[in-house]
């Protein structure tokens, strides 16, 4: 059993304000910690004396979010508290770490959670989603595989029997793509058409085909929404290659892996064989090459290192070491 706190402000003292930023809340919440309702025991909410028309309890029960027993109370009126707030706690039967969550300027309440982004870009295998998924946990924070996304746009494409993506063909679909991106137990999945495709966006060949749908300049519009909406709502970790440069031109720290083609393509033979697919190494050696200068000769945010990332090169390191060596920079700062 863990318990996971909330909060949120609500912009102003209306049914309506409450019940949505209940609704965002709970849903980040679960969204957060993998939490399916029926996993959850008890829910306890409590709000500023300021807030008075309606109970968040109810807003939650309305939502259809309240399998369990469901709690509001009111807090006394404290000078200097934050206006317009409501907390949350609640206990759920999952033996994963709590993700706490808060929203909408209550994240001023915590000042360890003080909200920040880390981009970490860089070419294929040089270790950005494994670091990034070590570091995610170490610093309790969501960390979003960019990669996975522009790899679902591709499947997308192969669904649709498109062979040579173009603006036009793809045109007709992404704007209203089904791809969505949730957290269970601390794993990234990625769902596209309401199907789990986690597992089918790693398969030989998706690679290259993610490279050429990512070169457009429709899907990266889209992407790059997508991936600027979860990040203003969460402290995150981006990885991917343009994250830096173009999607979080701001981000408060910047991180640039590289190691060498031959390093980063044993890693991805290692990978392959660990998953039982057989490709030789030069096969995979000259995907990367191709894959590399494909990714940063395009003409859309190009794989490049933002001026202000800090270079990594990891050939002779371990993802740990990787890790750790950026948790540092990140905690020290943070202090
Ligand atoms: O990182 P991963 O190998 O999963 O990425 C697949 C492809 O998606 C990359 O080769 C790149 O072309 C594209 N990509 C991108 N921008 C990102 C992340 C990935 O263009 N932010």
């Amino acid at each position: 059993m863990i318990a996971i706190r909330g909060a949120t402000t609500v912009e102003s003292d209306t049914p309506e304000n409450i019940k949505e930023s209940v609704l965002e809340l709970m849903n980040e919440i679960n969204r957060r910690n993998g939490l399916t309702g029926k996993n959850t025991v008890f829910m306890l909410f409590s709000s500023t004396a300021d807030l008075r028309s309606y109970y968040p309890a109810t807003a939650a029960r309305e939502a259809g979010l309240g399998f369990c027993p469901l709690f509001s109370a009111a807090e006394p009126d404290i000078e200097g508290a934050l206006p317009l707030c409501i907390r949350v706690m609640i206990l759920a039967e999952t033996s994963s770490e709590p993700v706490h969550v808060y929203l909408r300027g209550a994240k001023n309440l915590r000042k360890d959670l003080k909200m920040y982004n880390v981009a970490i870009d860089g070419p294929a295998g040089s270790g950005k989603s494994t670091v990034s998924k070590i570091l995610g946990k170490k610093l309790n924070i969501l960390c979003l595989d960019t990669g996975a996304m522009y790899r679902a746009c591709a499947l997308k494409c192969i669904k649709e029997g498109i062979n040579t993506p173009d603006e036009e063909s793809v045109g007709t679909f992404i704007d209203h793509i089904d791809l969505r991106v949730s957290y269970e137990n601390g794993a990234q999945k990625t769902y596209l058409d309401g199907e789990d495709v986690s597992e089918k966006i790693r398969m030989p060949g998706i690679s290259m085909s993610a490279s050429a749908v990512s070169a457009l300049a429709c899907v990266r519009k889209k992407m790059v929404a997508l991936q600027r909406e979860i990040a203003s709502k969460n402290s995150c970790i981006l990885d991917g290659r343009d994250i830096g440069t173009n999607v979080l031109p701001h981000a408060d720290f910047k991180f640039y892996l590289t190691a060498s083609a031959e390093v980063r393509a044993k890693r991805r033979f290692d990978e392959n064989a660990q998953k039982g697919f057989d490709i030789p190494h030069n096969i995979i050696l000259d995907e990367i090459i191709k894959r590399d200068e494909q990714d940063k000769t395009r003409k859309i945010a190009p794989l490049k290192k933002a001026d202000d990332a800090i270079l990594i090169d990891s050939s002779d390191m371990t993802a740990a070491e990787v890790a750790e060596f950026i948790e540092n920079i990140i905690r020290e700062k943070l202090k």
